[in-house]
């Protein structure tokens, strides 16, 4: 396919400037409450966890606290578990799958592991449902050092002082149908290249990292996730969003390479999930369980395998 798209912004083959990256944030709007939908939500569970707040994220009047839960009783002795949601704001079941993660699955962990679960990394961008924080700047591609998205700094600086004592990380994700109609062609604008659709594909898979690949990991959390919602299958080129497909339902990327909050830790066991939300076969209810059970088939493989 050739088809060209030009993104109502800025001028094809240029990269945006200041004046584009303002009329881009003119046009945003805020759809919904990260104060009604997520920080009311983990208010309910304070009677059952700690909630800690590791940040302050600031754009122009507008405040959003970066709230983290952790498990009641955590003990230097026990390995940790991380759980990220909403680095992609728009992504709702990462969110929402993080939270239902805790309220119906992070009792049974209790004593065994530490849980940090983050259920929503980029709360501008839960509230415009966008990609991008208010600077048009990906957070899942700002997993650096000197990072150009508060969030992601927020997020690593919560982090580092157990970076080696994780022994899992789940980053909650989804792919939609408005990564192919808006998002991916506002990337290409923005950077000032041509826009190629890739397709989305219908299903959920998993994103491992090519350096670490955990195989039978992946698969563990995949036979999961099957049980309640349909996994997506390699195109006829045998790849999934133009990665190859090196497992049902799973290809690798470069995490560290790429900036993405996968490589946040240096848990042995790490995987991104992508639900499809956007399937005639698939409810909310059954993304966001999807997204818990991941996170659960994962905790569960780790433990019986150990470090
Ligand atoms: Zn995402």
């Amino acid at each position: 396919m050739t088809a060209l798209v030009h993104y109502p912004i800025g001028t094809p083959g240029q990269p945006w400037g200041a004046a584009e990256k303002s009329a881009w944030l003119s046009r945003q709007v805020r759809h919904r409450s990260y104060a009604d939908d997520v920080l009311a939500k983990v208010d309910q569970l304070r009677t059952r966890f700690d909630v800690t707040q590791y940040g302050l994220l600031e754009y122009g009047a507008e405040h959003y606290p970066l709230l983290a839960i952790r498990s009641r009783g955590w003990r230097d002795d026990l390995p940790c578990v991380l759980v990220t949601g909403g680095v992609h704001g728009y992504e709702t079941s990462g969110v929402h799958g993080a939270l239902q993660f805790v309220d119906k699955h992070a009792a049974g962990y209790a004593g065994r592991v530490n849980l940090l679960v983050v259920p929503c990394v980029s709360p501008w961008a839960y509230e415009r449902i966008h990609r991008w924080n208010a600077d048009a700047v990906d957070p899942n591609r700002s997993f650096r050092d000197n990072s150009p998205a508060p969030e992601s700094a927020a997020l690593m600086r919560l982090v580092a002082p157990l970076r080696d004592r994780f022994l899992v990380h789940v980053d909650l994700h989804e792919t939609t149908d408005s990564d192919e109609s808006e998002f991916r062609p506002a990337l290409a604008a923005r950077d000032g290249k041509p826009f190629e659709p890739e397709g989305v594909p219908d299903g959920f898979y998993l994103v491992g990292d090519v350096e670490d690949p955990q195989a039978d990991f992946q698969q563990a959390v995949i036979a999961a996730v099957e049980k309640i919602t349909h996994i997506a299958p390699a195109d006829d080129k045998g790849e999934i969003i133009g990665s190859t497909v090196v497992g049902h339902g799973v290809i690798n990327y470069p995490l560290r390479e790429l900036g993405l909050c996968g490589s946040v830790t240096q848990a042995r066991y790490r995987t991104t999930t992508e639900v499809y939300p956007d399937s005639p076969r698939a409810t909310p209810a059954q993304c966001n369980a999807a997204q818990a059970a991941a996170v659960a088939a994962a905790i569960d493989f780790a433990l019986a395998h150990g470090v």
